[in-house]
């Protein structure tokens, strides 16, 4: 299979190298490399940069692709004895290569499906299959000892019997046009795509709006043969093939479901699982879209608008009906254990200085890309950073690798060691540098805008292995031909913008528990396809698709392994908070313009509904209803945040006058500034959530919403709750503002 598909990637490589090339000369400014780093001197940037080009010899693209190879080759959930024995294997690497290492044990619950069982029994019987196909291309895929097969972690058990309905991707305003449509799913069972939103609203919404069960299924117009070429041919979604995930209310919060707030323990006081609000309220279960299509089928009532046909060759319908399915889930509830790997190399100068490094090791199946695409990038770092320390250039902070358990099911194994050690963390975590799955093509940065600066200097610094540009330039001239409105405004900038942080990996604890600074890291945008948590994620799809050669691997091994070690060695931390309220400025526009918007959308709408002229003014389907009637947004006092961020920005000027002088102190002071912008209360409906500037969004999921308190009191139409929420962020900036002042005077004295 090897030759065809290599020969594809290249001339497709080979085209875009041509094009970006000729952008990058003609249209991005040169950028300078600094010789002198953030948070370092000219002499120790000098050291700095030698330890780096050190770092970077001992990567090994055949090493990382070794060990892809073997934590890939079976399924490994957590649980599983694969699952133990990957943990082992990682454990042993880093203890051979001179680390402090343990097994961080958690006792979780996880259910596994006993009974799964989807039927159509009405207009016509038909019994959906609900398993994968192995392909003899691929032999991984036949390798099927602990795997599991194809559900939704975090879904009651249940059986139901009802009308089906189709919903889209049972977002939101799918369900405000099928009100307009005079559709309920009250006493149905919903049919939703994936995408769109994070996978556990679907269900959620669904059950807020009375229906009894959900089912997700993959349409061919998103990751299948309408997106392009199918597994073995090509790297999109096999017609059998199913995204397993978790539909726990992670929102709400993260974890093992019985322990929130607190370590799990052996002894931990639990929950019962009665009172569980994670759980989802209704049986939720994924299917391929070979499965769904008989059921899409069968459904009647009015055809869908044109976007929300997929690529089936049907006419997609509403319903309800006449499709009658039967929905069965059962699970086994079981205690397992979730084994986290952590290592560590004591710093020499700050050893209760740590900087956390993180990427999980459990998978669905045999989970190539997602996690061991990043774990081995992780493992290479490790290496290296150890051979340094042996050769005499020890860590000056005290360096934790860390692979987690249990993230599929819903970070499980980093939130319940991130809870257990809470204190301890808050007090010496200078922060949380995860990656999970890797691709190849442009850099991803996420993470805490405080650490903006020194992303920019090091994405400056590491070359694309492909183009013979920086990872910044090739991802800048991607943005200049084809980025948004804002994002091309960014460019203006000169800097690279990185991206808020929401949830979906291992950071969320760090970040938005803890308030601990963080980011993650990775490479997207050219090996798409549609093996995400199927069994065709395998060695062989990875390898032929999305990082043949392991090549991105090695870049993202040298973007990372550098954040560690300027974290590690820096005499004063790359802290800086210019980058910082240039991005909270730039939220508090965005909700100026959200409550705008929505003023302006209402008023037209109420007008419409009020002359009765709504039909053929939005939409010349005859039986389209009202839009829903709101009150009339108010408008809000964002003077009280205006004032909080122009003090915080004369902090931030003042402390650009000053010299730091490195001390254990001062680095303190620094590194806790992100602790600042968390409040104890946390957010509203969600106190586990305790960051103001980044949340994943209650309605959305993974996506984040910046300043959440504010912005979605506004977007859930709870003007009430507006001027406590403004208030709250007052608080944060002004802690902030004064910290940075106390900064600014140390220096002074
Ligand atoms: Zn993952």
């Amino acid at each position: 299979m090897g030759l065809s598909t290599e020969q594809l990637n290249t001339s497709r490589l080979r085209k875009c190298r041509v094009v970006i090339s000729l952008i990058a000369m003609t249209l991005i400014p040169p950028v300078t490399l600094a010789d002198v780093i953030s948070g370092f001197d000219d002499v120790t940037s000098e050291t700095q940069l030698e330890l780096e080009s050190r770092y970077d010899s001992d990567l090994e693209a055949a090493e990382l692709d070794a060990w892809l190879r073997e934590l890939s080759s079976r399924p490994h959930h957590v649980g599983s004895a694969a699952g133990y024995e990957v943990a082992k294997r990682v454990h042993d690497l880093l203890q051979s290569w001179g680390y402090e290492t343990e097994f961080a044990d958690y006792e979780v619950l996880l259910p596994t499906p006993k009974v799964r069982e989807l039927e159509l029994i009405a207009p016509q019987q038909f019994t959906a299959a609900l398993r994968e196909d192995s392909v003899t291309q691929d032999p991984s895929t036949s390798v099927r000892d602990n795997l599991l097969p194809p559900y939704n972690a975090f879904s009651i058990d249940g059986e139901v019997e009802a009308e089906l309905v189709f919903v889209n991707y049972g977002i939101p305003e799918d369900y405000e046009l099928l009100e307009r449509y005079g559709i309920s799913v009250a006493g149905k069972i919903v049919i939703a795509k994936y995408g769109r939103s994070w996978r556990g609203i679907k269900p959620k919404l669904a059950a807020e709006k009375g229906a009894i069960g959900a089912l997700i299924y993959s349409d061919p117009g998103d990751d299948g043969y309408g997106a392009g070429d199918t597994y073995p041919e090509g790297p999109f979604k096999h017609a059998s093939g199913v995204q397993r995930g978790s539909v726990m209310d992670m929102p709400t919060y993260p974890g093992d479901v019985l322990t929130p707030g607190r370590g799990a323990t052996k002894r931990a006081k639990r929950l019962a699982r009665t009172k569980v609000e994670v759980i989802t309220k209704i049986p939720v279960l994924p299917i391929s879209w070979r499965d769904a299509e008989p059921l899409l089928t069968a459904l009647g009532g009015e055809a869908v608008p044109k976007d929300w046909r997929g690529a089936l060759p049907i006419t997609y319908h509403f319903g309800p009906g006449p499709a009658r399915v039967r929905l069965k889930v059962e699970f086994n509830w079981d205690m397992v254990t979730a084994r986290n790997v952590i290592a560590r190399l004591p710093g020499s100068e700050y050893p209760d200085q740590w900087v956390i490094r993180g990427n999980h090791h459990d998978g669905w199946n045999h989970g190539a890309a997602d996690p061991i695409s990043g774990l081995v990038a992780m493992l290479a770092e490790a290496k290296s950073v150890a051979a340094l320390a042996r050769s005499g250039s020890p860590p000056k902070r005290t360096i934790i690798y860390a692979a987690w358990d249990a993230e599929e099911q819903g970070l499980i194994g980093s939130t319940e060691w991130a809870e257990h050690h809470a204190q301890e963390l808050k007090q010496k975590a200078v922060a949380y540098i995860n990656t999970d799955g890797n691709s190849r093509g442009f850099v991803g940065v996420g993470g805490s805008h405080s650490l903006e600066t020194m992303f920019n200097e090091i994405t400056d610094k590491v070359r694309d292995p492909v183009l013979d540009v920086s990872v910044k330039e090739r991802l800048f001239a991607r943005l200049k031909l084809s980025g948004n409105e804002q994002q091309k405004k960014d460019l203006e900038r000169q800097r690279l913008r990185i991206s808020p942080l929401g949830s979906g990996s291992d950071y969320t604890p760090f970040l938005q528990h803890l308030g601990i600074a963080s980011a993650n890291l990775g490479f997207y945008g050219e090996g798409s396809g549609g093996s995400y948590h199927t069994l065709y994620d395998t060695y062989e799809h990875y390898t032929t698709w999305r990082d043949p050669g392991l090549t991105y691997g090695i870049t993202l091994a040298q973007l990372a392994g550098r954040v560690t070690l300027r974290l590690a060695n820096a005499p004063v931390l790359p802290f800086e908070f210019g980058g910082l309220t240039d991005n909270i400025e730039l939220y508090i526009q965005e909700l100026e313009v959200l409550a705008e918007k929505m003023r302006k959308d209402t008023d037209k709408a109420n007008e419409l509904i009020g002359d009765g002229v709504y039909g053929l003014a939005l939409d010349p389907t005859k039986s389209l209803g009202p839009p829903k009637e709101h009150e009339p947004v108010p408008y809000f006092n964002f003077a009280p945040l205006q004032n909080s961020l122009a003090s915080l920005k004369r902090a931030v000027t003042e402390l650009k006058r000053v010299q730091l002088k490195g001390s254990a102190t001062l680095n303190q002071k620094l590194f806790t500034t992100e602790r600042l912008l968390t409040l104890q209360d946390g957010l509203p409906n969600r106190p586990w959530y305790k960051h103001h500037i980044y949340a994943p969004g209650f309605y959305t999921g993974y996506g984040v919403k910046t300043l959440p308190g504010v912005r979605e009191a506004i977007e859930q139409r709870e003007y009430d709750k507006v001027a406590d929420e403004v208030q709250q962020l007052v608080i944060v900036l002004d802690g902030l503002a004064q910290r940075i002042r106390e900064i600014t005077e140390i220096d002074s004295e």
